[in-house]
């Protein structure tokens, strides 16, 4: 058995300023990562992270205030408002302790930190490196741990979380490398473990993002909060879905239709093109659905009229994939692009600091819902939510394990040793037919189909029948192959059955929800109702069965209103 006062699951930027935290806080802190930390999805976040700095030249009456209120109204007043002020008050002194620690931020020509225009942001306040944000921000991050000596364990995945009443012990892990299955005890464990992107097919995504830690933090008994609101970005290019930037409309990108239109002129004659991301979204499947589209199945992102010497220096990475992936130089010609889905605003239910209902487990970053995202989230304000709540669970997390001394070994670790090597058994020695690579796909294709951008009961409650077959055909898995090392086959089949769950719980949430409220629109019910749904989902995980309760919305200083842009 493994001990360590800290543990936390997650590699990524929410992860490593975690631990970073944890770590100068006093407390002695791990992070275990299915890949090894650079190569988690925060690496490929592009497009910025947001801050009211004021630095733009039409960007200078910029403030916390006018940053808080447009995440509030970008999440149709979904938000927790306490959580979106402590966002958005912290976000400044947050660029300003990265760019210290060595992000190469790119500059305006005073040398300022420069920043451009993002969807449904009053003022440009996105903080950029290019189009390689995320990267430059995990590498800086990287480093610091690395300075700070935090010990990592790349490539161990999590099967499940030890709990005894109501408290976590620790958890079990997989090392891919070695096939070893151990026991890691800890005071506390901090989830930090991305989002569940390939529930859905066309995902934006890394393949690892199956939501593993959100499955695994709900069977320990943590709820889940507003699973039904799932983020597609308006535009990632067709075949591979790999995005395109929101920052490529931001440097004055222009969608057009087959008939050369700028269709966004009906659809937000203010904003634009930098419309929040589910009003673009829909925007772009209304021009497909009613034949307006290429191909019928994606519009154009056209850059031409930027500039080769603007593409080269804002959008490098943009060029190289639609030259790489869609034999598009944008320079010379518009890139074919459609939504993909891209981003869970639900997750782990959490307080401010990133405390669950679990005690002795915290949570941060995309897997964690603190809400300040609500029903949409606004593009460049992930990256931010990432490090600031990063940041207060490994405080957190730090104060919880002052003077308090190890405990002895838990029959919980055991216990669940236990249950973990029954799962293993059932799958090692499967006597089913069903291909776990089939469930997979089939399950991916349903929900992008039904519980998707536009949805409908009636869909709803198609897909809910075929993932409750799915979960049928599941218990009947074909054997996998049972060498223990470096298999890949057995963590697909063992994460399946939490993305199976997870996409019940989506697709319950969504038929319950009989409103329309930012990425969840139910063309059955098209408008926003605040009188009966304006309060948080929230699942928990009772008799093996999602129960659903509801919770109010924090709301300070922002009465809901119209969305208008
Ligand atoms: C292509 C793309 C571009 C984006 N661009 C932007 C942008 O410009 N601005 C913005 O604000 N947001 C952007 N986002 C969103 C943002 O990047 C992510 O929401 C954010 O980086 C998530 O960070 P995280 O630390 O929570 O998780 P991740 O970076 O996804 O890291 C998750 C970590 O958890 C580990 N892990 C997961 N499951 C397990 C397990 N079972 N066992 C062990 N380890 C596990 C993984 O190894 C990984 O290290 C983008 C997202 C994508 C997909």
């Amino acid at each position: 058995m493994i001990k360590h006062q800290v543990i936390v699951v997650g590699g990524g930027l929410a992860g490593l300023r975690a631990a970073i935290a944890a770590t100068d806080g006093g407390a002695e802190a791990v992070v275990i990562s299915q890949v090894y930390p650079v190569r988690s999805h925060s690496g490929a976040a592009q497009g910025g992270i947001n801050a009211p700095l004021g630095n733009a030249e039409d960007g200078k009456d910029d403030t916390w205030e006018r940053h808080a209120l447009d995440t509030v109204k970008g999440s149709d007043y979904l938000a927790d408002q306490d959580a979106v002020e402590v966002l958005t008050k912290k976000a400044s002194s947050t660029i300003f302790e990265l760019e210290h620690w060595g992000v190469p931020f790119s500059r305006t020509a005073e040398g300022k930190i420069a920043q451009r225009p993002f969807g449904g942001g009053a003022f440009p306040r996105t903080c950029y490196a290019a189009d390689k944000t995320g990267r430059v921000l995990l590498h800086t991050l990287f480093e610091q741990a690395l300075k700070r000596k935090i010990k990592i364990y790349p490539e161990w995945i999590v099967l499940a979380l030890a709990v005894e009443e109501n408290t976590c012990r620790g958890l079990i892990a997989y090392h891919l490398p070695t096939g070893t299955i151990e026991e890691f005890q800890a005071q506390v464990v901090i989830f930090a473990t991305g989002g569940y992107g390939h529930v859905f097919a066309r995902s934006t995504n890394s393949l690892i993002n199956t939501g593993s830690g959100m499955a695994a933090a709900y069977y320990a008994g943590a709820p889940l909060k507003d699973m039904e609101f799932v983020q597609f970005h308006p535009t990632s290019l067709v075949g591979t879905n790999i995005l395109i930037t929101e920052g490529a409309r931001g440097e004055g990108g222009y969608l057009i239709n087959k008939n050369n239109e700028r269709f966004m002129e009906k659809y937000a004659p203010k904003a634009m093109e930098l419309a929040p991301r589910d009003i673009v979204a829909r925007s772009i499947l209304t021009e497909i659905n009613e034949g307006r589209g290429i191909e019928d199945s994606y519009v154009y992102l056209d850059l031409r009229h930027l500039g080769k010497e603007k593409i080269l220096e804002r959008l490098p990475e943009i060029r190289d994939h639609a030259m790489h992936f869609s034999a598009v130089d944008p320079v010379e010609k518009p890139i074919p692009v459609q939504p993909g889905q891209h981003y869970s605003m639900g997750g782990i239910d959490t307080d401010i600091d990133g405390r669950t209902e679990v005690e002795g487990l915290l949570a941060a970053g995309e897997c964690a819902c603190v809400s300040v995202h609500g029903a949409n989230r606004l593009g460049g304000n992930s990256l931010l939510d990432t490090v600031v709540f990063g940041h207060s669970a490994g405080v957190v997390a730090a104060q919880l394990v002052q003077g308090k001394p190890c405990v002895e070994d838990s029959s919980a670790l055991l216990n669940e040793r236990e249950k973990v090597n029954k799962r293993l058994r059932v799958l090692f020695s499967g006597t089913g037919n069903e291909d776990p690579a089939v469930i997979r796909n089939e399950l991916k294709n349903i929900m992008f189909d039904k519980v998707g951008i536009f949805r409908r009961g009636e869909e709803i409650k198609e897909a809910l029948s075929s993932i409750r077959e799915l979960k049928e055909k599941y218990s009947r898995l074909r054997v996998i192959k049972s060498t223990r090392i470096f298999n890949i086959d057995f963590v697909r089949a063992n994460e399946l059955k939490g993305m199976l769950d997870l996409a019940e719980i989506i697709a319950c949430g969504a038929l319950q929800r009989e409103e329309s409220r930012g990425s969840h629109f139910r063309s059955d019910f098209p408008t926003r109702d605040d009188a009966n749904w304006l309060k948080h989902t929230m699942v928990s995980n009772m008799l093996e069965a999602p129960q659903f309760s509801y919770k109010d919305v924090k709301i300070t200083r922002w009465q809901p209103e119209a969305r208008n842009y």
